[in-house]
């Protein structure tokens, strides 16, 4: 008798998207003259770099001549992007990482989730409330919590709020927590940590032997120069963190799907017999055995945005969303709303107005401005009261939204 991953039936079934795409369909067969603007899924708008498009193609051309024609690629990644990502993105930042610590994949959201295969059913895992939800499904998935309450929170996992009076950036937990996400700029915030900040968390990790898992998404969108856009720039983070970064924010790629893997040989966890493990070794031969690397097309692609022109064209590309992002969160100040984020990432999180739920902001935008944005809620219990919008949309749209929210809200 075959049986199910029972970790699977505690998941609280997809519910946020969904139930965003249930109200918008309905709005949209009652209004069918309404011009709805999507602000809400965190997906990117603007075509690819030129010149990652003219190296995808001439990878193309490769692929179609015997001679230089390839099949199955390093699992890890081909060593001339290896090399690219440790030499601009950590070397230039001054972080000693070495091209052979980088493993390449088809994005940060796997990596995420397949990271937890390396590490013990044991572990007392931290995350942040609001969450990036995957990092809570993938928890599930693995058996690591119990069930959820009416909150949505799972038992098992230790949830750290992100709130108002601590500038959306979580304290220290009191209790001995082994494994920690940290996402800096936030998703869903938009809010960034400082260096001291970091810097807390991996001297903690370090004195508690605890792991760091960095998503580093949104680096692209650091302007600020004191801002960290690793956390290997932070002296200690070798021993204790494991950094994801992905080229679908940064340069247009989610949906050409290319993301890297940081893993340093001194990062160690310890086995059932009190011996340290070098987490490396176990990345490493978990991809080997379960992941045949990325194309060599879209991994040429990749390579192209650290060119000097792939690197003039990402800025732009970053420029743009960055000025909807000063726009969107302008534009809700002059309506009379308390907005966060925005600054150093896509995404603006507003505070909803007093007595008015993530739902009912939800349900009166729509129906007022006929724009959509993500409940707040949605991303946890400590979400309730706040709403993200996206700066990932057209200047137009960008625009129009914030003229109709001031509308809708005067
Ligand atoms: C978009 C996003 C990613 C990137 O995921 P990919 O699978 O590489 O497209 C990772 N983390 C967060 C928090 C994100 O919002």
């Amino acid at each position: 008798m075959a049986r199910v991953n029972d970790s699977y039936l505690k998941l609280k079934a997809g519910y946020l998207f969904p139930e965003i795409g249930r109200r918008v369909r309905k709005f949209c067969d009652d209004h069918p003259e309404a011009k709805v603007i999507r602000l809400g899924i965190g997906d990117v708008t603007e075509p690819l770099p030129s010149v990652v498009c003219h190296a995808m193609h001439a990878a193309i051309d490769e692929m179609a001549r015997r001679e230089t024609f390839r099949g199955y690629g390093p699992e890890q990644g081909y060593e001339f992007l290896r090399a690219a990502i440790a030499e601009h993105d950590y070397r230039a930042r001054g972080c000693e990482i070495s091209a052979d610590e980088i493993f390449v994949s088809d994005g940060s959201k796997c990596d995420t989730g397949n990271i937890l295969e390396i590490l013990g059913p044991e572990n007392v895992v931290a995350v942040s409330d609001p969450v990036y939800p995957v990092y809570v499904d993938t928890n599930v998935m693995a058996g690591r919590t119990g069930i959820a309450d009416a909150d949505g929170r799972y038992a098992g996992l230790v949830y750290l709020e992100a709130t108002e009076a601590n500038g959306f950036v979580p304290e220290i937990p009191q209790q001995p927590v082994d494994v920690i996400y940290l996402c800096y700029p936030n998703n869903p915030t938009g809010m960034v940590a400082d260096r001291q900040t970091l810097k807390k968390w991996v001297d903690y990790a370090n004195a508690n032997r605890a792991i760091i898992f960095f998503d580093a998404a949104y680096e692209a969108f650091i302007t600020d120069p004191e801002i960290p856009h690793s956390i290997y720039e932070i002296p200690g983070a070798r021993t204790c963190a494991i950094e994801f970064r992905s080229f679908s924010k940064t340069a247009g790629f989610t949906g050409t799907r290319c993301a890297f893997t940081v893993v340093p040989k001194d990062l160690a966890a310890t086995d059932s017999n009190g011996n340290a493990v070098p987490l490396f070794d176990l990345w490493n031969r978990r991809q080997s055995t379960k992941f045949n690397g990325v194309s060599y097309v879209v991994q040429r692609g990749a390579e192209a945005v650290y060119s000097d022109q792939g690197r003039r064209e990402v800025k732009e590309l970053i420029s743009f969303y960055l000025e909807n992002a000063r726009r969107l969160r302008e534009g809700l100040e002059r309506a009379g709303l308390t907005v966060y984020g925005g600054v150093n990432a896509p995404y603006v999180w507003l505070k909803t107005p007093t007595g008015t739920t993530s739902w009912q902001f939800f349900d009166q935008l729509l129906d007022r401005a006929h724009v959509v944005g993500t409940p707040g809620s949605g991303f946890g219990a400590a979400g309730e009261g706040f709403f993200r919008l996206s700066a990932f949309n057209s200047r137009e749209n960008v625009d129009e939204a914030i003229g109709r929210v001031g509308r809708a809200l005067a």
